[in-house]
């Protein structure tokens, strides 16, 4: 005798591109029609794709001045999802149903834009209210596909289940809070056996208030449900057979890597790769919850899995991926060599600007920190330097703030890194070979990556050349 209740439960997300077309939703209908004969399943949907990035213009458009672009930006984006729908969906009922939704959420758009206009001002919480429909468009209508397929589903709004601080575009999701509306809001749908379509990216405040998790955010919407419902698994459905060794469109003969670990993951998350929004690993780390990537398109591949620790094949670098439209600061002065405190001002400089850096290093001669963040906060970080360091520098103890934009990190990712010699040797001969300047080095600090500053105009090359160097581990 089985009991009902020991069926696996699986959170299964889904990208832009894998809900972006009516073939896409057909495809990934059929996925989760199969899936559902294995375990209990929870689906996260992404915003067709580039919807987000349409919503996002309207916004900035109204802002700017421009009262026409949002609408026609309606029109089509109505277009675009009642076409589908008409596909997706034959019953009328059900039909008109989604399609009113639609057209509900359409009006928001324009009234939101108009209001927008209007002000002449975009707060980061209306621009959150904006952005998240383009998943709220999308949930009604999966969930309306699956219904049409024969799997009883039901479309849930995230913003009665992820429940979030109140940091707008990037907020910051509340575990416990969330656990507890997972089990009000989606335990009971699972226990009348109905697939939940759970909206990705946002979330809501305590009092209501819709948030996003930033751009891409709806892998770490995936990830907190799966956390808060315990899943089994979280499988990660995008366009491409799994994680790769490096960008296809850079290195032909990328491959896919079948076992990863979570460390190894996250540097690649981190590290650019589009492989998985950055924050999205640490809620399934903490509970060794399953990872999966598939491709929804190839569906029997395996794709690649993620175990909590990977056997280190010594000397083995699984994967190379490039970080664009970094700026490398650098703060140098023979006065402050010995003197301590310059990294913490420095780095609480940096803090009070709110930048995130992304590698830092400094030359063992203390005469220089140097660290790379994302160019368009740059001048606010040098502005904060230049104001926390003023003295400093008047005395010439510090030479100056030096900024270096058109910087890529390099990041060379795996396990067998650690404690192997002669790797790190391996890469800066290819590099050297290929005539590569290399302007900084940081060892990570997972130690299962070496990351390494190079010229933008020298990242292909970079990638290319360092990508020889991947071994397909077992
Ligand atoms: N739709 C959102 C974005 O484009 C979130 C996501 O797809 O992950 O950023
Ligand atoms: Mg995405």
């Amino acid at each position: 005798f089985v009991y009902e209740d020991s069926m696996a439960l699986h959170v299964l997300k889904f990208g832009g591109t894998s809900v972006g077309s009516v073939a896409a939703i057909r495809a990934t209908t059929e996925i989760v029609r199969v899936a559902r004969a294995e375990a209990e399943l929870v689906l996260v949907v992404s915003a067709m794709s580039g919807v987000t990035d349409t919503l996002l213009r309207g916004a900035y458009t109204a802002a700017s001045g421009d009262g026409t672009t949002f609408g026609q930006l309606a029109t089509e984006l109505e277009a675009r999802h009642t076409a589908s729908v008409i596909e997706l969906v034959p019953d009328e009922r059900e039909r008109e149903t989604v399609t009113a939704r639609i057209r509900g959420y359409l009006k928001e758009f324009r009234t939101l834009c108009h209001g927008i206009h209007v002000l002449g001002e975009l707060t980061p919480r209306a621009l959150d209210m904006i952005s998240s429909l383009g998943e709220r468009l999308n949930a009604p209508q999966v969930a309306a596909a699956l219904r049409a397929a024969g799997v009883p589903a039901s479309a849930v709004d995230a913003a009665e289940v992820i429940v979030t601080n109140d940091r707008f575009g990037d907020a910051t999701p509340d575990l416990a809070l969330t656990k507890i509306r997972a089990d009000q809001r989606l335990r009971p749908l699972l226990e009348r056996k109905l697939v939940p379509v759970v909206t990705g990216f946002l979330g809501a405040t305590p009092a209501g208030v819709t948030t996003t998790l930033g751009r891409g955010g709806s892998d770490y919407s995936a990830a907190i449900i799966g956390a808060a419902l315990e899943a089994d698994e979280v499988v990660f459905y995008k366009e491409v057979d799994g994680v790769m060794t490096g960008d296809p469109q850079l290195v032909p003969d990328a491959r896919v890597l079948p076992l990863l670990s979570y460390d190894e993951i996250s540097e690649l998350a981190y590290f650019g790769a589009k492989v998985l929004h950055p924050k999205a690993i640490q809620p399934l780390v903490d509970r060794g919850i399953a990872v999966r990537f598939k491709n929804t398109f190839n569906p029997s591949y395996p794709g690649s899995v993620i175990v909590p620790k990977a056997t280190p094949v010594p000397g083995t670098i699984k994967a190379v991926t490039a970080i664009r439209g970094l700026s490398l600061v650098t703060v140098a002065g023979r006065g402050m060599l010995g003197v301590p405190g310059i990294a913490a001002r420095t780095f609480g400089a940096v803090a009070q600007v709110n930048a995130s850096v992304l590698m830092i290093s400094q030359a063992s001669s203390e005469q220089s920190i140097c660290f790379a963040l994302p160019t368009a906060i740059t001048p606010a970080v040098v502005a904060a330097l230049r104001d926390e360091l003023g003295s400093e520098l008047e005395r010439r103890d510090i030479d100056g703030v030096g900024v270096d934009d058109n910087t890529v990190i390099l990041t060379v990712v795996g396990a067998g890194l650690r404690g192997t010699p002669g790797v790190a040797g391996r890469i800066f001969t290819v590099l050297g070979e290929a005539g590569i300047n290399i302007h900084a080095i940081a060892l990570g600090s997972s130690e299962c990556s070496i990351s390494l500053v190079v010229d933008a105009a020298d990242a292909d090359n970079a990638v290319r050349a360092a990508h020889q160097l991947t071994v397909l581990a077992a």
